[in-house]
């Protein structure tokens, strides 16, 4: 009786709002949890969302109206519109129909990676602390997680990763910039790590967060796939397109990879929203400048603060920005939540550390205003 009331409490009656219970809190947000996130569960109905690096300016109008307009054909399954995107994403990429695997976002292919890399044996390898959903999945079937710490600017440690790769390991797993992190690393180390890797195994580059750098600094991973090489490269739609709940997705790979992956794939996810919402985002220069624009001067409010704080942070490429945590991981949370604000903490090297995504201009002023004012 006791455990049953505790358990309610934790589930439902933290504050007035409505919160998730941890295990699925854990399924959501696909990360092991912190020490801290346990403690204090995600209010699902908070005011600002800064826990999920979702794009605040999303979709655009021609998604929205896309969107709209798929409604009208909802009792139509997606069959030929989904083909259509294929066919479009390879002309887009430069490559064949058979080196694209869609998914209902990137997040679904990378466990549909996971189970396929991790069914047998081994490890999947990955720098610490990044994306897990590859590396718990592999590791829910029978795969070891071999991880490499970032080194002290919070940057993929490409050297350590390439001593770390062993006979037994099955793919490493590298992104670019990093989550939660927010670094980058030069295209050129990243190339040539996943040259070299992918002689001796899978490597797996995520890069959901590419289209955040300024066009001529977007190097992707997929010019290795063209070269027949063992790579995998993932996009979403879910980050500077502002698509997140639409969920939809896709990797680039080579074909014998592709069908490696899609024996996991469901058969029909991806509805004919989101493949009419991909289809009038994809290339939209204008949005996506104007989300790096908006993203770049929202992100200063915060990197701003913590300069003045003289508080370190990953130099962040991105929308969000990590740091040591100046408090107990839990009142941070728990503090914030109670002023309408959801955010992470991470637990690295024995430390606690705060993910905050980028909002709007507003939401980061009032962010800065109420962090400022409780813990420091
Ligand atoms: N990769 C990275 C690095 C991410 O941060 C995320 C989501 N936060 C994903 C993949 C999955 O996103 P989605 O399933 O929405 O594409």
């Amino acid at each position: 009786m006791m455990q049953r009331r505790a358990w309610l409490k934790s589930a439902f009656a933290v504050t007035s709002g409505v919160t998730l219970t941890a295990g699925l809190t854990e399924r959501i947000i696909a990360a092991p949890l912190s020490k801290a996130e346990r403690a204090v569960p995600p209010l699902l109905n908070a005011a600002v969302r800064l826990n999920s690096n979702e794009n605040p300016f999303g979709p655009s109008d021609k998604a929205k109206r896309a969107i709209l307009a798929a409604a009208l054909e909802g009792n139509r399954y997606p069959f030929d519109l989904t083909s259509e995107l294929k066919q479009i994403l390879a002309a887009h990429e430069g490559v064949t129909v058979d080196h694209i695997h869609l998914g209902a976002g990137s997040g679904e292919l990378l466990s549909q990676t996971g189970k396929a890399f991790g069914s047998t044996a081994g490890a999947v390898l990955s720098a610490f602390p990044t994306f897990p959903m590859l590396m718990t999945h592999a590791e829910t079937f029978s795969a070891r997680w071999d991880k490499v710490n970032l080194n002290d600017k919070l940057e993929h440690d490409y050297d350590a990763m390439m001593a770390a790769i062993t006979s037994d390991t099955r793919l490493v797993f590298v992104c670019n910039p990093n989550n939660p992190t927010g670094t980058l690393v030069d295209p050129q180390t990243v190339r040539s790590f996943c040259m070299e890797a992918s002689r001796k195994t899978t490597v797996f580059s995520d890069e959901a967060y590419l289209e955040f750098l300024n066009p001529d600094q977007q190097v992707s991973m997929v010019e290795l796939v063209k070269k027949d090489m063992n790579v995998i490269v993932s996009r979403t739609f879910s980050k500077v397109y502002g698509l997140a709940g639409m969920r939809i997705g896709y990797i680039i790979a080579r074909p014998d990879l592709i069908k490696k992956v899609a024996k996991y794939a469901g058969d029909i996810p991806i509805s004919i929203a989101s493949v009419s919402a991909a289809k009038a985002s994809l290339g939209d220069k204008e949005f996506m400048a104007m989300t790096r624009r908006k993203n770049a001067e929202a992100r200063k409010v915060l990197t701003d603060y913590l300069d003045k704080k003289g508080i370190f942070y990953g130099k962040s490429h991105t929308n969000f920005v990590f740091f040591p945590a100046p408090a107990a991981g839990k009142a941070i949370l728990a503090g914030m939540q109670e002023q309408g604000y959801l955010m992470r903490i991470w637990d690295y090297k024995q430390k606690e550390w705060c993910r905050v995504s980028v909002g709007t201009v507003e939401q980061m002023q009032g962010f800065v205003k109420t962090f400022s004012s409780m813990f420091s």
